[in-house]
């Protein structure tokens, strides 16, 4: 599932070939996403300029003149420039056309969305209750402390829920949890301020360092038959179930915690 970097990535690896380019015109084989692509989306975006393209949480707003369009990737969606003309494959299901590119969405499950708004795009029904960008100074350890009193959920998915924070994946709350050293499924309301700042920091730089391994696959994005530009971290324990802890080498277990398989070490991690 494309997750926050991949997401970011996307958005760096198409900007160069979208910005301050003209739509001429918009094709859509399949309007049944997870929600449906409006019908007048072509009406709304033909002869658009594209100023920005901006990210809130795992949502690219591209801005224009008259409104906002809205592409979230979903479980399995892509987004890739290919040539004008360029033959559509399966799973093919939104083309943007540009003067010298088309940007292509693609989904083969079809949970992504493509969406329109002519409003604030940050008050739309989808984005306004999320909470902060995990890289802005909004996000801390007191935040998330002070969302934690009195709640007896374990951590992992209260760092996991998107109204305490955006972007915070599966891999990247066990990864977070892993380095701060706090077990996954200790309550959110028994944790420290200290270390609640650390788990804010711990999210912070995986999350980094995840785009910055992105940067390196930006190339495929324009590639016509390229892959779209996940990419395989470095991970200390997500999918390393029964391999040695990378810290004290007892091997790593794996259990579900909310219906999300759980990547921890019990050595390590309280
Ligand atoms: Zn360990």
């Amino acid at each position: 599932m494309p997750e926050l970097p991949e997401v970011e990535t996307t958005r760096r690896g198409i900007t160069p070939y979208v910005i301050k380019q003209q739509v001429q015109n918009v094709v859509i084989r399949q309007a049944s996403l997870r929600w449906p692509v409006p019908l007048n989306l072509k009406q709304k975006l033909k002869d658009q300029t594209i100023k920005d393209i901006q990210r809130r949480a795992k949502y690219l707003l591209f801005v224009t003149q008259a409104g906002h369009l809205i592409i979230h990737l979903g479980m399995s969606g892509s987004l890739r420039m290919v040539k004008n003309k360029a033959i559509p494959n399966k799973h093919d299901h939104i083309d943007i056309v540009f003067n010298k590119k088309t940007l292509r969405f693609h989904d083969p499950r079809r949970f992504g969305a493509v969406l329109w708004t002519s409003k604030d795009p940050l008050q739309h029904k989808l984005l306004k209750n999320l909470g902060p960008e995990p890289l802005s100074e909004e996000f801390t350890g007191a935040h998330l402390h002070q969302h934690a009193q009195g709640k007896k959920i374990n951590v992992k998915p209260f760092i996991m829920n998107a109204r305490i924070v955006v972007g915070v994946g599966n891999i990247y709350a066990s990864e977070s949890l892993f380095l701060s050293g706090i077990h996954p499924q200790r309550s959110a309301g028994r944790i420290s301020l200290a270390r609640y700042e650390i788990l804010a920091e711990n999210i912070k730089q995986v999350l980094t360092h995840a785009i910055e391994l992105g940067g390196t696959t930006l190339r495929d994005f324009v590639r016509e038959d390229g892959k779209p530009g996940y990419f395989a971290n470095k991970l200390n324990v997500y999918n390393q179930t029964g391999m040695p802890c990378p810290i004290c080498k007892n091997p790593i277990k794996v259990r579900t915690i909310s219906q999300r398989s759980s990547f921890f070490c019990v050595q390590c991690q309280h």
